[in-house]
């Protein structure tokens, strides 16, 4: 079975964060592809978590943004387009009926949701979502507006980024409680500047104790997000803190990227002391 995949690629959890050409920004996204990619990868389970964002980003009006993201400025101001949720289940079903030996989830990406309460609450009422995951990628700016996160790495420096951000978590954690999975709790690290001391999860130890142990209370799902492979010692503060469960997550916004980093992840998943549940496509559980 899978033959021609390495042994290291087999066993593969699943891959519980996947964008295709449903999330507005991915516009390489391809859901058959990435399923047939699956297929051809041996990995069991995939989650389509599409974007759902209500925060505008402000850019100024002579912003230069990528092609793809500049069809949705009006103004100088990024208005995330609305999730077509539909199309997208539409897409799925049809996905699920051409590859019926994978597990294929539903699923949404939930930006902000304690700052929308009610537009994320109606659009999980619209629709069964499998796997719900919140996130923080804005951050308000001083005198108005919202920004991604990763642009106020000069203004506020590195270390102020990273506290901002985990700040930021928290009142997400305590604000809106219908998500399961709290997704890449690393994600000011994408944008970590050079030329300064690299990122160090232990720099940050307080902080980190004190998002993932919010997390816990609540009872919800760590994300180890590979984008920015997410620095192990955070799984095990996860673990002592009292968290339950994780998830594994590419991230990916093509289909060559499904899975990618995935299997070396499960490495220290079981290292910080989890394992697969009784239903291997399901989030893995403590030890
Ligand atoms: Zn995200
Ligand atoms: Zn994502």
């Amino acid at each position: 079975m899978h033959q021609g995949i390495s042994p290291d690629l087999q066993n593969l959890p699943a891959d519980d964060h996947v964008h295709s050409e449903w999330s507005w920004d991915a516009a390489a996204g391809a859901m058959e592809a990435t399923c047939a990619r699956a297929v051809e990868i041996g990995l069991p389970s995939l989650s389509f978590t599409e974007h759902a964002d209500f925060t505008n980003w402000t850019y100024g009006i002579d912003a230069d943004i990528p092609g793809h993201w500049a069809r949705h400025l009006e103004q100088g101001v990024l208005l995330p387009p609305r999730l077509d949720v539909e199309g997208y289940l539409a897409c799925l079903e049809r996905c699920r009926d051409t590859f019926p030996g994978l597990s294929i989830r539903t699923g949404v990406e939930l930006g902000e949701p304690h700052w929308h309460g009610a537009q994320a609450g109606s659009l999980l009422g619209s629709a069964p979502f499998d796997r719900v995951l919140a996130s923080v990628h804005s951050s308000p700016i001083d005198g108005g507006g919202f920004g991604d996160v990763g642009s106020f790495f000069d203004a506020r420096g590195p270390a102020g980024v990273i506290r901002e951000y985990l700040r930021e978590v928290i009142r997400l954690i305590d604000g809106f409680d219908p998500f399961t999975v709290l997704a890449h709790i690393d994600y000011p690290v994408r944008y970590w500047p050079d030329g300064v001391r690299p990122f160090d999860a232990r720099d940050f130890e307080d902080e980190y104790r004190g998002a993932v142990r919010a997390l816990a209370a609540r009872g919800k799902v760590l994300e180890v997000n590979t984008r920015v492979p997410l620095d192990r010692v955070i799984i095990k503060w996860w673990r002592e803190e009292g968290g339950t469960a994780i998830s594994f997550a590419s991230d990916a916004h093509t289909p060559d990227a499904l899975a990618a980093g995935l299997a070396e992840a499960a490495g220290w998943g079981r290292a910080a002391g989890f394992r697969p549940s009784s239903d291997p496509t399901d989030f893995w559980v403590r030890d």
